[in-house]
């Protein structure tokens, strides 16, 4: 079962991502978690991995699992700034092993301190999706994209045309970092367009339920939140019950808008919350019919 299917069919795809635990002891409550996100039937699920050990090694069991449990395509995220070519082969022979078709090809963050040297085997995602290409050309491979700009570039223009590099060598599709506000994902879209990548760019919506969340996703992303959002968070941060609504309204609120204006698939940041993703999948019920 491949993602871009279900990204390039006529009907809108929305698909949820989860993460898988980062330490033995707390494997069968994040499975639990995820099992939940999954039961909701999104398009396709994707299952993040961790860039310097950490959660990698449950990505692939996490990600099967579900396929097998509830037959839904599934992306296993796979990084490779901190591997070496023998690990990422050992991973990509897992992903095959269990039957996963699509995965989604990451640099990762460079660990601190360190410097993207050229000892390491691999230097950027465009590199991994050469690899993969090689060990099987059948595999639907995606990468990520940054609407506001990798933090390491000193250009847009230059993210973008770096972006290009592993849609040549093989990226199917796209997936954004969050965004909160559309006017970055349309303008993204048109200079995107423009030097000439064509794949889908599937937008990455966060919802931010908590105020805890505010700080540690906007650090991370890098994004860039417009008043209408500062003035939720000021009005509703300081009560759990009145934020976490407010965040679901916000998430779908984004959401409607981006598929009004023509966006056919949406990826949901669910942090592994089956509420938080069925709010907003009931309040788009129809529109996610159409
Ligand atoms: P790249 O595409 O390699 O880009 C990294 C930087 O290098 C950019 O500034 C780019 O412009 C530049 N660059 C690229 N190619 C070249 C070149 N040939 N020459 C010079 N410069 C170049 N991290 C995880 O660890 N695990 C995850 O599961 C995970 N999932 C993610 C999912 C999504 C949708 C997104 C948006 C990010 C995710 N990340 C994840 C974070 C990601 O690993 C980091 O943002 C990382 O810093 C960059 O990864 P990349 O694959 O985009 O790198």
């Amino acid at each position: 079962m491949k993602v871009i299917d279900k990204i390039r069919s006529e009907k809108i795809s929305f698909s949820f991502e989860v993460f898988p635990p980062k330490t033995e002891d707390k494997f069968e409550a994040i499975q639990v978690a995820t099992e939940q996100v999954a039961a909701l039937s999104p398009d396709f699920m994707s299952v993040t991995y961790g860039a310097g050990g950490g959660t990698s090694k449950f990505t692939v069991k996490i990600a099967s699992d579900i396929q097998k449990k509830f037959n839904i395509p599934v992306l296993a995220h796979l990084s490779c700034i901190s591997s070496t070519k023998e690990g990422v082969r050992h991973q990509l022979e897992a992903i095959r092993e269990a039957g996963i078709e699509n995965v989604l090809a990451l640099r990762g963050d460079i660990p601190q301190g360190a410097v993207n040297s050229g000892d390491w085997d691999y230097h950027y995602a465009s590199e991994l999706v050469r690899e993969i290409k090689e060990f099987d050309p059948g595999i639907c491979i995606g990468g990520a994209c940054y609407p506001e700009c990798h933090p390491e570039s000193k250009s847009q223009r230059e993210d973008i045309l770096n972006m290009k590099k592993k849609v040549d060598a093989g990226c199917e599709f796209l997936t954004t970092q969050m965004f909160f506000d559309n006017n970055v994902y349309w303008n993204y879209l048109y200079k995107v367009r423009d030097a000439g990548i064509n794949v889908p760019i599937v937008a990455g919506i966060m919802p931010i339920t908590s105020v805890k969340q505010v700080e540690r996703s906007l650090k991370l992303s890098g994004a860039q939140v417009p008043l209408k959002f500062k003035y939720m968070v000021d009005r509703f941060g300081h009560d759990a019950e009145a934020m976490r609504q407010a965040g679901i309204i916000y998430a779908t609120e984004q959401i409607v808008d981006l598929i009004a204006n023509g966006v056919s698939a949406v990826h949901l940041y669910t942090m592994n919350n089956a509420y938080v993703a069925e709010s907003i999948k009931n309040n788009l019920k129809g529109i996610l019919e159409i």
